[in-house]
């Protein structure tokens, strides 16, 4: 993965210095290492990002980028779906029962303690704890229980768009790499066996973000502004790259609207738990945050005040633990970009 920050300061060294600590092999690339490394890619820089109506949009800016850290062994799930199938396997397994098909209309919590969680077909689940993971759906449910967080999530509509990738080669293994591109307000990675390139944004400041009310209420197909926003974008940094026809879908992040990072956390109803705000960046992190869940209601059930004494989770295959109270509901915002990125 070739991270590009819009700018390389002591944050820039200080986190590929912990990286290092822990094993990752990360390094900082100078603009012409960059060049070298991967000549198809444009090392300008673009930042600030111009929306695309700027009659300036595609002129030179004749900056460079000021460096980018490179992960050499980063990936990405190639499936979600069969991934997410898996672990649904693996839970099952486990004792786990999916009620599929199966909407949640109210959280009731009577006086006597415990939930009376009520389904839209009229059947009743009844326990002891609820934890909220309902995505893009999270502020819904939350006011469903009557519970308010000093930190606030809202479904944010993204696009990304498909394009071809023209350096495939059959049965090549020289793969394009995953670029987080917030000096060009963009991502990129290879998709489809390396076939196509997908692109997202990473909500650059002059692109008015489409906040959404109803998360059962949107448009689900793929706009022509979104499309020239991140579609040029990419071509300023891959200019190999060629228009194409339109390709690609509209979805949901859940994004913690201070600082983009998850909260995860219980609340001040007793019993009632959330794992909420993922930003559109915490796929790969599920595991963890599960983790933590678990942890977290542990924990509290056995008469820990988690907010005085937060959980430190162990992570064991890094054999580290850490304070995870960055992820409290009542934290002071965390220091980020405000983007996916976070
Ligand atoms: C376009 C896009 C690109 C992304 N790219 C990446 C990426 O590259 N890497 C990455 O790590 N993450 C990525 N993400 C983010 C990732 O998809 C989310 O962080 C992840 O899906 C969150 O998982 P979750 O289980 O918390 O919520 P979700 O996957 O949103 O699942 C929530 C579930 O709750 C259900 N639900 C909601 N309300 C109710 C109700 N009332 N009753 C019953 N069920 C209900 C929903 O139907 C849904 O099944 C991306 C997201 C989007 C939209």
């Amino acid at each position: 993965m070739l991270f590009i920050p819009r700018h390389v300061g002591d944050e820039t060294h200080a986190t590929v210095a912990e990286m290092q600590r822990l094993g990752i092999s990360a390094r900082l690339l100078s603009a012409e290492e960059v060049a070298q490394r991967f000549p198809f890619l444009d090392p300008a820089s673009n930042h600030p990002a111009k929306p695309v109506a700027d009659p300036e949009f595609f002129e030179p800016t004749g900056r460079r980028i000021e460096g980018a850290v490179f992960e050499e062994d980063a990936g990405y799930v190639v499936s979600p779906g069969v991934a997410t199938q898996n672990l649904r396997r693996a839970g099952e397994r486990d004792g786990v029962r999916f009620l599929l098909n199966t909407e949640v209309a109210a959280v009731d919590h009577p006086a006597g303690g415990g939930f009376a969680t009520r389904m839209t077909d009229g059947t009743v689940d009844e326990s002891d704890v609820v934890i909220n993971v309902a995505g893009p759906h999270s502020a819904h449910v939350n006011r469903m229980a009557g519970v308010e967080l000093p930190l606030q999530t809202r479904a944010l509509r993204r696009e990304v768009h498909l394009l071809t990738n023209p350096r495939f080669e059959e049965g090549s293994t020289d793969s394009l790499p995953i670029v987080g591109d917030l000096d060009g307000g963009i991502y990129f990675r290879p998709e489809s066996g390396g076939r196509d390139v997908l692109v997202g944004s990473t909500e650059p400041a002059c692109d008015e973000p489409e906040w959404i009310d109803d998360p059962d209420d949107f448009d689900h197909g793929v706009t022509e502004l979104y499309r020239e926003r991140q579609c040029w974008r990419l071509m300023k940094r891959f200019p190999e790259v060629g228009y194409g026809p339109a390709r690609g879908l509209a979805a949901l992040y859940d994004v913690t609207v201070q600082d983009w990072y998850p909260i995860v956390d219980r609340t001040d109803l007793p019993g009632y738990y959330v794992c909420i705000g993922t930003s559109g960046s915490s796929f790969k992190t599920a595991p963890v945050l599960g983790r933590l869940v678990a942890a977290l209601v542990e924990a509290q059930s056995s008469g820990r005040d988690t907010d005085a004494q937060p959980v430190q989770l162990e992570l064991p295959h890094v054999g580290e633990s850490v304070d995870t109270s960055f992820l409290s509901r009542l934290r002071k915002p965390n220091t980020s970009t405000g983007t996916v990125i976070g």
